[in-house]
């Protein structure tokens, strides 16, 4: 649609907008959707339970209030993301069984493989933080890629095998540690710092690596996780027996599954989503404490990340220790503007942006009460809350590429390279404001804005049950 100029295009434009919703609206009144089970969502942006209908493969529902996505389907059924998910486990195998890198000098010549990397730093005494590399790069993308195919082949068998839903719960949490993406680009980082160092080849597993980043993305958007889960519920083998109707309209107590997405009314007993066997709860449990506990931690340790050394240099006897700051200006020195601006991002502006924002959306959501405070800039609130969730595994570049030039650069007296113990500190700092923005439910700055109804309005709550959010007391 062409928009015109001045206040008559934009006024014609905007009357032009509500007439396609009218449309849309009486469109769906008319031909009520029919097709999929479950169609009532309840938005994890902010609260909102609204129908979806049916959607066309490639299409995707947003919500209404706060435009988070709530359902998206994806085409080429359960075919498409086990193929790549196969290949993504066979990409995984060259990547960490075949040589990474060829690093030569003086006459010396070394063959890497990826183990190298937490070999060399459990050998320095940093178990930690060989621990956290192997988790992020090994450990979490193997259970991700195997718990898919476990559910998928018996999905597209017809069969049905013990422990579906929670393998697949499983496999999804696991996809929040996996950083294969993140990998490469310490590959990257490492093979430019490298350059006036040391000779160096590139072996098999970079460009598998490569393939294997593509690949993983390629699957993960081919995945569609709501049909998954109903695949689960037709062949039967889920944790209890799902409801045939939609609760909504039926009963006020219907809470959404963080787990599966499922609304559904708790047992009194258990307490538990009868599709996939997660704990019920109307938000997530002591998401402000916890998210503020995290957020703390993280703020502390940041300071030790960033005074001590995370790499030392050791060159002809001589060792140059140097922190992250100072990395950033060796690399500035050398002229190697995009990689410094790239490691100057991930590594100190992305922390600082994931506590800061953590720490604004914590803030406002316990001013309950003050509506003008609480409903300031909400929705852009919800939108930077998934950024900063999706921002903070990038930087664990630095951590991979440490690990790497600690692997690579063992030459004795010409050249070695340590990973120090501010990495130490980082990698920590990293995987707590990872926690953190796990942890926080971003549903709740909606209910301290009073946007969900009395029964989510915090001064109205009883503080022992349900949804914890903690009251600014009145001293
Ligand atoms: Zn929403
Ligand atoms: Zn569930």
């Amino acid at each position: 649609m062409a928009t015109g100029q001045g206040p008559a295009g934009k006024a014609a434009a905007r009357a032009a907008r509500a007439e396609k919703r009218a449309a849309t609206r009486a469109a769906l009144a008319a031909h009520p959707p029919v097709g999929e089970r479950h169609q009532v969502h309840e938005c994890m942006g902010c609260g909102q339970r609204q129908v979806v209908p049916t959607l066309d493969p490639g299409m995707r529902a947003r919500c209404v209030r706060c435009g988070t996505t709530l359902r998206r389907r994806a085409a080429g059924g359960v075919d498409r993301p086990l193929a790549l998910y196969i290949a993504s486990l066979g990409l995984f195998a060259v990547v960490w069984l075949t040589m990474l890198m060829r690093v030569s000098t003086s006459g010396i010549v070394h063959d890497t493989t990826l183990i190298s990397g937490p070999m060399e730093l459990v050998h320095q005494g940093l178990w930690p933080l060989a621990l956290a590399v192997a988790f992020t790069s090994a450990l979490a993308p193997l259970a991700k890629f195997v718990g898919m195919i476990y559910v998928l082949v018996p999905l597209k068998l017809g069969l049905r095998v013990p422990g579906m839903a929670p393998v697949f719960l499983f496999a999804r949490r696991m996809g929040i540690w996996a950083m294969m993406e993140v990998l490469l680009l310490g590959v990257f980082v490492a093979f430019t710092k490298l350059g006036d160092l040391v000779t160096m080849d590139v072996g098999p597993a970079v460009y598998a690596l490569g393939l294997l980043t593509v690949v993983t993305v390629w699957a993960d958007q081919a995945l569609d996780r709501e049909a998954v889960w109903q695949g689960i519920e037709r062949l039967g083998a889920t944790w209890g027996t799902v409801p045939d109707e939609d609760p909504i309209g039926l009963d006020p107590h219907a809470i959404a599954c963080e787990g599966c997405g499922l609304l559904s009314v708790p047992h009194e007993e258990h307490g538990q989503c009868p599709r996939c066997g997660s704990h019920l709860h109307a938000r997530k449990p002591n998401s402000i404490a916890r998210t503020w506990a995290f957020v703390m931690a993280g703020a502390i340790l940041y300071i030790p990340a960033n005074y001590y050394p995370v790499l030392t240099v050791v060159q002809s006897g001589a060792g140059m220790p140097s922190t992250i700051l100072g990395g950033v200006e060796e690399l500035l020195a050398s002229h190697m503007y995009p990689l410094a601006l790239l490691v100057f991002f991930a590594s100190i502006l992305v922390p600082i942006f994931k506590l800061i924002g953590l720490g604004i959306m914590l803030t406002v959501t316990m001013m309950a009460g003050n509506e003008q405070r609480t409903r300031f800039m909400l929705r852009q609130r919800t939108v930077l809350y998934f950024i900063v969730a999706w921002i903070g595994r990038w930087s664990m570049v630095d951590i991979f590429m440490e690990s790497l030039l600690g692997a690579l650069v063992q030459f004795g007296v010409i050249a070695t390279i340590q990973p120090g113990i501010g990495a130490v500190a980082f990698c920590a700092v990293v995987l707590l404001t990872i926690l953190a923005a796990e942890f926080f439910d971003p549903r709740l700055m909606w209910d301290a804005a009073g946007l969900n109804g009395a029964r989510f309005k915090p001064e109205l709550r009883d503080s022992t049950h349900g949804p914890a959010v903690s009251n600014p007391s009145p001293s």
